[in-house]
């Protein structure tokens, strides 16, 4: 079948890409555009080519089959020139997402119309790169320096009505976008034209702006280097002639495609694309999910709840009386007015989210829920009463879920009404901002049910991952592993400022000290503390010494560090050097890079071990719920990736 079709209306070419699923950039589709470019300019009867797309989506950028591959002939950046170059003017018509070369394609062309509920975008920096094709020379010369730096170096899309503001595209239509493209080309003809996107001049912003652009980039970026090496590019464009900037650009996305967080980045894309849709489950449908309901409406509960309202999912939250339902309300409230506030809800989405929800002690109000989900607190006693309860009041066909984050799910289980619908959905906090999701299987659990929470997490936009049962499933369990890693090193002499700091240096937002003493020390020290109760040896913490001394984290004003009143900055702490004095026994000394490489060693090392017990089902697996649960740094790839592919030149400080 043919990639590429060429129909008239009138005199105009009417260049149909048809390259499902979504038109991609594949060197066929490029060699058809090269070839049209041709037949257009050949045809004595036409003025003008609309280049548009079958399918739910113009271009929608390259061809993941070809990322890492050596590029094949035509090349993308021959390709917008030829476009660009083209005797007969081409208008690109945009529905869906014009992205990376797709966008470079509409730029090469002489119009941009696009459909009003179209987007517009450059991600390549996602992928480690820079757009390789004109993508930082073309985009300033069309909208001025400083939106192209938006655009280019966050990688984040645009709507039509912005793009149009900012000049990335002409014109914007409400619907029948090939009947309006064409009418536009028409109109177009009659008019001068405007000269091509490489010929327009580029407004130069001065030494200031760079230097201000590139802090906050960095700032951004959090170690990844493609935003900061497409700024370069940017600056390039702005300062050089335009065939320089392009070799400039060019050279820069072939460095780039070969590097370590290129290869990271591409790595978690593609586990990202594979995590919503698991193979062995292809097959099987998940039930419908009209309505849900959440049992409790604590941190976990509300999150849970709003995530499923910004999904359009209506909620009934129960609560264990009336005063906790008319809290769990509130704190729902006060996360839509947050992002009322942040500007990304209005106040009528707001009001239309809360108007979905209702709160009640009733558990009868569940009779109609298609799944429930489970968020009271941890004790198995409270939890078993729960689904007691759901099991009398739900259908005997709705899906029963814990949210769990140590307790046995098997467990739970026990004792409720057909355990094929029982399964563990363990969401992380905030639950509402936080994209991973473990999925728990129980024995019992059906292919159905399995299904449905996978399908769950794709309404919910969320990165699900299923595991197994262990203690503290994948997640949970690496990180109890991780800060036992980071505990012995202190005990062998390191200062566990140096560690935080060592992390902070790989690419976390925080190292493991001042995590816990964000979250507080208290909730695994209780674990361990029920564990010893149960009979099990667990060897003695330095978190329990602090813990035992009334050191809790910042919730009582010092754990790890010490915190002045209203302040969050970790200070070093004479009390915790008082306390871990006699379990410091070694002189160990250890550069940055040395503690990050042995942390993230360890991660991986427990991550194999899990592997190995078949808790999860792939490596790619365990990086996702690292980089989505724990703030692992997205261009390290994960630990299991970051420990097999060992980079020479990344831990350089
Ligand atoms: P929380 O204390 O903030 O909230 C628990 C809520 O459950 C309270 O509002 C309480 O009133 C309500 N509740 C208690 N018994 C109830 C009953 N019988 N019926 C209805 N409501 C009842 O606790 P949380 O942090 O939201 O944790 C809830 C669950 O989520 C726990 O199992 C926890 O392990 C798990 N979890 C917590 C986190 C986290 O970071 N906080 C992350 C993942 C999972």
């Amino acid at each position: 079948m043919s990639v590429l079709t060429i129909a008239r209306d009138g005199d105009i070419a009417v260049v149909t890409v048809d390259n499902p699923p979504v038109n991609a950039l594949s060197q066929a589709l490029r060699q058809a555009l090269w070839d049209a470019v041709a037949a257009v300019d050949a045809d004595p009867e036409v003025r003008a080519a609309v280049l548009t797309c079958a399918g739910r989506t113009f271009i929608a950028g390259g061809d993941v089959t070809e990322f890492g591959r050596p590029p094949q002939e035509p090349h993308l950046p021959d390709l917008v020139d030829r476009i660009e170059g083209a005797a007969k003017p081409w208008i690109a018509a945009i529905h869906g997402s014009a992205l990376g070369g797709g966008f470079e394609v509409a730029m090469g062309c002489r119009f941009r119309i696009a459909l009003d509920s179209a987007s517009v975008g450059l991600p390549e920096v996602n992928l480690g790169i820079v757009p390789g094709a004109s993508g930082t020379v073309r985009t300033p010369r069309l909208a001025g320096v400083a939106a192209a730096v938006d655009l280019v170096t966050s990688g984040r899309p645009v709507r039509a009505a912005k793009a149009l503001g900012l000049g990335l595209v002409d014109a914007v239509a409400p619907d029948d976008l090939p009947g309006n493209a064409i009418a536009f080309a028409r109109e177009a003809l009659g008019r001068d034209r405007p000269p091509p996107v490489s010929a327009r001049p580029v407004e130069a912003p001065d030494a200031a702006f760079w230097e201000e652009r590139r802090a906050a980039v960095a700032k951004a970026a959090k170690g990844a280097d493609a935003p900061l090496r497409a700024l370069d590019c940017l600056r390039k464009a702005a300062e050089a002639p335009f065939a320089e900037a392009m070799a400039h650009e060019r050279q820069t996305f072939l460095d780039l495609r070969g590097s370590d967080q290129a290869a990271a980045l591409r790595h978690v894309f593609f586990a990202e694309r594979a995590a919503p849709r698991p193979a062995h489950l292809r097959d099987v449908d998940p039930l419908p999910l009209r309505r849900a309901g959440v049992i409790g409406g604590g941190t976990m509960g509300a999150g849970i709840a709003a995530a499923l309202r910004d999904a359009g999912i209506p909620v009934t939250l129960i609560e264990r009386d009336d005063d906790a339902a008319a809290r769990g309300l509130a704190t729902l409230r006060g996360m839509f007015d947050g992002a009322v506030k942040r500007g990304t809800l209005s106040d009528a989405q707001a009001a239309d989210r809360m108007a979905g929800v209702t709160a009640t002690t009733d558990h009868a109000a569940l009779s109609d829920a298609d799944l429930v989900i489970e968020a009271v607190f941890e004790d198995i006693a409270v939890k078993r009463a729960v689904f007691e309860r759901l099991a009398a009041a739900c259908r005997a066909d709705a899906v029963l879920a814990t949210n769990t984050s140590y307790l046995d799910p098997r467990l739970i289980a026990k004792g409720v009404p057909h355990p094929d619908r029982f399964i563990g959905l363990h969401f992380f906090s905030p639950a509402n901002v936080m994209r991973l999701v473990e999925i728990v299987p129980v024995p019992e659990t059906s292919g159905r049910t399995l299904a449905t929470g996978f399908a769950l997490a794709r309404a919910l936009n969320k990165i699900p991952v299923q595991s197994g049962i262990c203690e503290g499933f994948i997640g949970n369990r690496i990180l109890k592993r991780y800060r036992a890693s980071a505990e012995a090193l202190v005990r062998q002499g390191i200062p566990l400022a140096e560690i935080d700091a060592a992390m902070r240096g790989y690419g976390l937002a925080m190292g493991p000290f001042q995590a816990q003493d964000l979250g507080g020390l208290d909730i695994a020290f209780l674990q361990r503390e029920g564990a010893r109760a149960a009979g099990q040896d667990v060897p003695e913490t330095l978190g329990d010494i602090l813990v035992r001394a009334g050191r809790k984290g910042q919730k009582t004003g010092g754990g790890w560090y010490d915190y002045a009143p209203g302040d969050r900055s970790p200070q070093p702490s004479a009390a915790v050097a008082d306390l871990l004095a006699g379990r410091i026994t070694g002189t160990l000394a250890m550069d940055r890079d040395a503690i990050a490489r042995r942390l993230v060693a360890d991660m991986a090392a427990e991550g194999q071990a899990i592997l190995d017990e078949g808790i999860a089902a792939s490596p790619a697996e365990i990086d996702l719920v690292e980089i989505h649960g724990y703030g692992f740094p997205r261009w390290r790839g994960g630990p299991m990736f970051a420990a097999r592919h060992r980079p020479t030149n990344d831990l350089a400080s």
